[in-house]
C-alpha cells in the first residue's frame, strides 16, 4: 500500500524519474535502508545528524539529478559541526549545475560500514522479449569496469537468487577473499527476491537500480536508489 502511494505521487510530477527520495519504496518491501531524513534547511540538517549520531552522509535530493556524486551532490563522513556548511555547499553546487532543477532538499543519511562491506548492485530493466530482468553484480566503480553482472527473469526464486551470487566472477570478494569476513549472503538473496517481487507487483516500474547495496558480514543496506516509472 505504501509502495503504491509512493508510485502514484510520482505520476503527479513532471518527471517519471525517482531518485533517493524513493528510499521508502525499499523500506516498504522490507529491504534494509540506513536511517535517513530529507531536510530543507540547514538547521533541520543539523538536527537530523544529531538524531543519527556519528558522522553522516549528505546527498542532494532532486528528481533532475540522478547521478548525484557527478555534480558534487554527495558528501560522505560529514561530522556534525560540518553539516550546516555542507548543506549550503551541496545546494549551491546543484543550483550551479542545473539552475532549473527541482530540488527537494538534502538527505542526511547514516553511514554504512564500507570498510567491512562490499558495494553490490541489484537492478531491474524490462526486456521487450524476456520481461523484467533482475540484475545482480558488484557496485561502485567495479560495475562499469568489470561488467561482472548476471540476470534472471522475475519472479526470481531463492535458488535462482543464490545462483546469481555464484555466477559473478567477483563472488570470492563477497565470500571472504583476502582475509575479509564473508558478507551476509542471505541478505543479498532476500534483497534480490524482494526487488523481484516489487517489480512483479508494479509493472509501471520500468527500470530500477539499487547502487550500492552495501553488503557486510552483519547484513545488507540499500543506500541509493533510482527508478523510472511509466
Ligand atoms: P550517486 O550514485 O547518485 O552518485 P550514491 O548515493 O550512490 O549517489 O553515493 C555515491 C557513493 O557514495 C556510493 O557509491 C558510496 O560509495 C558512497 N555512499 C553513499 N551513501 C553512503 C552511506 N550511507 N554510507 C557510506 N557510503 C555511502
Ligand atoms: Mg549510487
Amino acid at each position: 500500500e505504501r509502495a503504491r502511494e509512493i508510485l502514484e505521487r510520482t505520476k503527479e510530477r513532471e518527471t517519471n524519474k525517482l531518485g533517493i527520495e524513493a528510499m521508502d519504496l525499499l523500506d516498504a518491501y522490507g529491504i534494509p535502508t540506513p536511517d535517513s531524513a530529507i531536510v530543507t534547511d540547514k538547521q533541520a540538517a543539523v538536527e537530523a545528524a544529531k538524531e543519527i549520531e556519528g558522522n553522516v552522509v549528505m546527498k542532494i535530493v532532486s528528481p533532475d539529478i540522478l547521478h548525484k556524486s557527478d555534480i558534487g551532490g554527495v558528501e560522505v563522513n560529514v561530522a556534525v559541526e560540518e553539516v550546516a556548511s555542507t548543506y549550503d555547499d551541496i545546494i549551491s553546487r546543484a543550483r550551479n549545475y542545473q539552475p532549473d532543477a527541482n530540488i527537494l532538499g538534502v538527505q542526511v543519511q547514516e553511514m554504512a560500514d564500507l570498510d567491512a562491506g562490499t558495494e553490490t548492485i541489484v537492478g531491474m530493466n524490462r526486456d521487450p522479449q524476456f520481461g523484467p530482468l533482475v540484475m545482480f553484480g558488484l557496485g561502485g566503480i567495479f560495475v562499469e569496469v568489470l561488467e561482472d553482472a548476471t540476470f534472471r527473469v522475475a519472479p526470481v526464486s531463492e535458488d535462482e537468487a543464490s545462483d546469481m551470487i555464484d555466477e559473478i566472477d567477483s563472488a570470492p570478494l563477497l565470500r571472504g577473499a583476502r582475509g575479509r569476513d564473508p558478507v551476509d549472503e542471505n541478505g543479498v538473496i532476500e534483497t534480490i527476491q524482494r526487488i523481484s517481487q516489487l517489480v512483479t507487483d508494479f509493472p509501471q516500474i520500468l527500470e530500477l537500480d539499487i547502487n550500492p547495496l552495501v553488503a557486510t558480514p552483519d547484513g545488507v543496506e540499500a543506500v541509493d536508489i533510482r527508478a523510472t516509472i511509466d
